[in-house]
């Protein structure tokens, strides 16, 4: 078996990286760095395949639903089989209705939990995991009788955190090469750790007790984990939980009934002006029916407002502004802090301070603290542990053994 990260050995976002057994090959994650400039078909790491037909190529297996793991995928030739979660494809689907940049993949090939895939020379086992995007996975390959585990992004404080919980409890026997996430190796010391979505469920309760108007919180919707959060603060505080059309959308698509939904009482269904717009220009217009019962207009967003709790972001400001809901609100930030310095926040700054809207910031990481990557790491005892999706490598040494890391480009014999 060889392999190469053609990208992310350094870096976090932008992995891909290539396995070949017996002149067979596939590859976990194509994926747009955080910071690329442009997002094109000449962003594609130069694997054979990818753009023109190679039947050495089998298969793109996507670890999970999140921009940097996926993001260059509608860029593949469209016959390419994917493998990628049920329940991720869907939601990468529903959200594609609404997204110009978004995938939709034609050539399927789902993941289960602890369902082998044989492809070829290769066995995949996908292993369902904790981590801030709905059907995550790390990755078990096996081929000339040797094994190489990858990691993946996840953490062990979501809550899903019984799923690495019982990893790190029966791990994969014989591994070879352990391909391990570092998101917080360099960034967090080795004691800390971050909160657990119940620890901000408290802070969301205390947060919507302490504000008078509309509370917006500003969260993907596509961080399945974090909108049950708020949806239990909203149940704590006698609050009703607003959400778009293209959240329900995903909220439906993951075809879990335990997961709040846009026809559950105590949920509401709003229709922003752009995605009414959008619904019509794309006839999405059989999407609107399902909700019609729970549908709130923008006359009930200001009458409802200390009753409210909406889902936000800044494509909402128009709405907000006509709907006049915003006396006595305020911000609830849930999402990583790094974005608020990006000059794309500008606007939705600026919105704020004309508002004189008060912002606090409630959030968790989606990457595993360095104890709980030391953790899983002691339990899988790899031969070796490659760095990847981290901006430290240099550091993994400080906390594992058997270390080695290798460069963007660079292949290597397991
Ligand atoms: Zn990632
Ligand atoms: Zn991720």
């Amino acid at each position: 078996m060889r392999v190469c990260i053609h990208r992310g050995a350094k870096q976090i976002g932008g992995t891909c990286i290539e396995i070949e057994a017996g002149s067979r090959r596939i590859a976990f994650d194509i994926c747009l760095p955080l910071d690329a400039a442009d997002d094109t078909a000449s962003m594609l790491p130069a694997v054979p395949g990818f753009r023109d037909p190679d039947d050495s190529l089998l298969a793109v297996v996507i670890s999970h639903p999140h921009q940097d793991h996926y993001g260059l995928a509608r860029h593949l030739r469209p016959d390419l089989p994917i493998m990628i979660g049920g329940a991720a494809d869907r939601i990468l689907k529903a959200a594609a209705c609404f997204i110009r940049s978004g995938v939709s993949f034609q050539n399927l090939i789902p993941l289960r939990d602890r369902r082998v895939v044989e492809i070829g020379p290769f066995r995949v086992l996908p292993l369902l995991v904790d981590h801030s995007a709905y059907d995550a996975y790390s990755l078990l390959a096996e081929a000339d009788g040797k094994r190489l585990f990858y990691t993946g992004d996840f953490r062990v404080h979501g809550r899903k955190a019984a799923l690495v919980e019982r990893l790190i409890e029966h791990p994969p026997a014989g591994v070879d090469v352990l391909l391990m996430e570092g998101s917080s190796i360099g960034r967090l010391d080795e004691d800390d750790s971050f909160p657990t979505e119940d620890d901000l469920e408290h802070e969301f309760v205390d947060a919507m007790h302490a504000t008078k108007g509309t509370v917006l919180v500003y969260a993907s919707g596509q961080n399945i984990d974090r909108l049950v959060t708020v949806f239990r603060a909203c149940r704590k505080t006698g609050r009703q939980l607003v959400i778009d059309l293209y959240t329900a959308e995903v909220l439906r698509a993951t075809g879990n009934d335990r997961i709040p939904q846009g026809w559950w009482s105590g949920v509401r269904v709003f229709l922003p002006h752009r995605q009414r717009v959008w619904a019509k220009r794309n006839e999405l217009f059989d999407l609107v029916p399902r909700y019609r019962a729970n549908r709130i207009d923008p006359e009930e967003l200001a009458s409802a407002a200390s009753t409210t709790t909406a889902l936000f972001r800044p494509s909402l400001c128009e709405d907000l502004d006509r709907a006049n809901c915003l006396a006595g609100a305020s911000v609830i930030y849930s999402m990583w802090s790094g974005y608020l310095r990006d000059e794309r926040s500008e606007p939705f700054l600026k919105w704020l301070d004309r508002h004189c809207l008060p912002m606090v910031k409630v959030h968790t990481s989606g990457h595993a603290s360095v104890r709980g990557l030391k953790r899983l790491a002691d339990a899988i005892r790899p031969r070796r542990l490659v760095p990847v999706h981290s901006f430290s490598p240099d550091r993994y040494s400080d906390y594992f053994d058997n270390v080695d890391i290798r460069g963007d480009g660079e292949w290597w014999e397991v």
